[in-house]
């Protein structure tokens, strides 16, 4: 059986900070390397909302608040369909500013408010200028996965979680909002998380569970894919886990 999968990546020119795009890449290359065809929806501002639907895997990287004020006025245009796929357990990877739209709102430093998609039970508030950025490297203990994943965080929100998953437990880093140590939040098999760098090529676990997870969603199967040879992956976390002095 020849698999397909359809990626579709949300905002690529405006929501693409710190190495977000990287996270496509590593999609679209642990499918090759295992024969399945990938086709990325590159969907920009102004993107027509029929294509949503055509999506299996959702995208979507971090960004400034100034980006982030501009996506919101689009985004919210998709909000009903958008809400209506996440749901319904279509998978997806939201990175920082994109994380932080699935909430009820992110209130800016200067006490703006960028309203969010509501679809997680959470809400984000950035304290103000005074208060330092949560920025560095971070490493969380995922159970639903039981894996840790490493990379590194850079933002000046703070997210409080409501009914809903986190997404892991801080090891070290400050996670969410640097002080109830949870770091993201999953939602059916949706994943929001401040892990940036891209997160994706560092934890290929959790790169090859949003694959498997996409593909039995589209065709209804239980899908097992091939080992790749990870050593260089494993390389890269081992670094991470000792600038961090934590073990993986
Ligand atoms: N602008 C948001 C914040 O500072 C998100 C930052 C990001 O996506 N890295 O919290």
């Amino acid at each position: 059986m020849k698999y397909n999968l359809k990626i579709g990546w949300l905002y690529p020119q405006l929501m693409n900070i710190y190495g977000d795009r990287g996270n496509i890449i590593v999609l679209e290359k642990r499918c090759e390397w295992r024969e399945i065809k990938t086709e990325v929806l590159m969907l920009d501002i102004g993107f027509s909302e029929a294509k949503l639907w055509e999506c299996d895997i959702f995208v979507m990287g971090g960004a400034q608040d100034k980006q982030q004020e501009t996506v919101a006025k689009d985004l919210f245009l998709k909000k009903n369909i958008l809400k209506k796929l996440i749901d319904q357990g279509t998978p997806g990877l939201y990175i920082c500013g994109a994380y932080q739209f699935l909430g009820k709102y992110y209130e800016e430093a200067n006490g703006e408010k960028i309203p969010g998609l509501g679809i997680f039970d959470m809400f984000t508030k950035n304290p103000g200028e005074n208060y330092p950025r949560l920025i560095g490297n971070l490493a969380f203990e995922c159970s639903a996965l039981n894996y840790r994943l490493l990379g590194f965080e850079n933002h000046g929100g703070r997210t409080y979680l409501g009914n809903i998953k986190s997404f892991g437990k801080i090891v070290k880093g400050h996670g969410n909002n640097g002080e109830d140590k949870t770091e993201g939040a999953h939602y059916k098999n949706s994943f929001g998380t401040y892990l940036h760098g891209p997160i994706l090529p560092k934890n290929p676990l959790f790169a090859d569970y949003l694959i498997e997870k996409s593909l039995e969603i589209k065709y209804k199967e239980k899908i097992s894919l091939k080992k790749l040879d990870d050593t260089l992956e494993e390389k890269a976390r081992m670094i991470i886990a000792k600038r961090l002095s934590v073990a993986i």
